[in-house]
């Protein structure tokens, strides 16, 4: 009861959104309208609008006319999205990023020393770090032996990502825009550090990104490590990561969705990830604090300094 009074007390953030594509309407409007904490005020599209709020085309127009706005979430391909961060951040806005938190390392570290240079939060978000089978897999592999982990990301990228001439583009990661999902959640569980040893990255001849990549990583204790994404899957899609440790297994399926381990389903539950995103973005902004994790990123950027390259044939939506 007194904790209601409190957040009902307290004014909420005002927030704008930037980047109305799929993401930000199947998830960030949705949580965003169940959080007390924030109210959506405004944005900013330059195809889109989103009824009841104001609506701008540029994020300029946004800073000119809607000062008050203190907190803005970025929903933009990582490609583009520097820019807008650095100009939010120079305004005194908070920033929410969504994943991947940029089309670099430096250029997240460039973003991490403004917003502490000013006082403000920052949140890189990694939502399949919040699938619900993700913290009790953390904590069931924490005192284990892990001996293998394979990581089975395969999906249909027609199917997933129809309308989206980015993803093919430089900057934007191509099949590591899902893959890294599946990295943010190995560099969670992971009681221990690992590094990347090897990749193999397959580019279609009429793409800037690879459709298909495969990595093995280098365990200091020893596991062997692998990852494999492919876009090109057809058939059932997969989500998994399997270990099998010295006393039992466990396989985190579906993204992170349903938790088994020694072959009987432990945990399961409704998708809560982007709610429990912004459940955290309100807690860093009432301290102004910074959560920039790069580790998924590292590897990432890792593949495509190892990465052996492979052309494959033309991919055509
Ligand atoms: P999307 O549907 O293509 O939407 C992208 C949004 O960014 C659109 O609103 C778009 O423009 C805006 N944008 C601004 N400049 C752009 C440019 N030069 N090229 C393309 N778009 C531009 O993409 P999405 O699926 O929402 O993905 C956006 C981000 O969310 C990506 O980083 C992705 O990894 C992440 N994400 C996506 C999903 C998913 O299931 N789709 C899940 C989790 C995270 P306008 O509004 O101005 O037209």
């Amino acid at each position: 009861m007194e904790r209601q009074l409190a957040v009902t007390l307290i004014s909420p953030y005002k927030l704008a959104l930037v980047g109305v594509g799929k993401i930000a309407r199947d998830q960030h409007l949705p949580s965003i309208a169940e959080n007390p904490a924030f109210a959506l005020e405004a944005a900013v599209s330059r195809n889109a609008n989103v009824e009841g709020i104001d609506n701008f085309k540029t994020f300029a127009e946004l800073l000119e006319n809607r000062p008050d706005i203190s907190v803005v979430a970025l929903c933009m391909p990582p490609s583009v999205r520097f820019q807008t961060a650095w100009d939010a951040l120079s305004a005194g806005k908070h920033v929410l990023l969504e994943k991947p938190p940029g089309a670099t390392l430096s250029e997240v570290e460039t973003l991490t020393a403004l917003a502490e240079k000013n006082g403000l939060s920052l949140y890189a978000t990694w939502h399949s770090r919040h699938a619900i089978g993700v913290e009790p897999a953390k904590k069931w592999l924490a005192e284990r032996d892990i001996r293998k982990l394979e990581i089975v990301w395969k999906e249909d990228v027609r199917r997933w990502h129809p309308n989206q001439p980015w993803i093919w583009q430089a900057g934007n990661a191509g099949v590591f825009d899902p893959g890294i999902n599946a990295l943010s959640i190995l560099t969670e569980i992971m009681p221990h550090g690992i590094h990347l040893q090897s990749a193999d990255l397959e580019f279609p001849a009429n793409s800037e990104t690879p459709i298909a990549a495969t990595l093995k990583f280098f365990d200091p204790k020893g596991a062997d490590i692998s990852a494999e994404f492919d876009w090109r899957h057809e058939g059932k899609q997969t989500w998994d990561i399997f270990v099998q440790c010295a006393d039992g297994e466990m396989r985190l399926a579906d993204g992170g969705a349903k938790l088994y381990i020694d072959g009987a389903l432990t945990v399961e539950g409704p998708d809560r990830e982007y709610p429990i995103i912004y459940q955290r973005f309100a807690a860093l902004l009432s301290r102004s604090e910074i959560d920039v994790d790069l580790a998924p990123l590292r590897h990432v950027a890792d593949a495509f300094m190892l990465g052996r390259r492979t052309e494959t044939e033309a991919f055509f939506e």
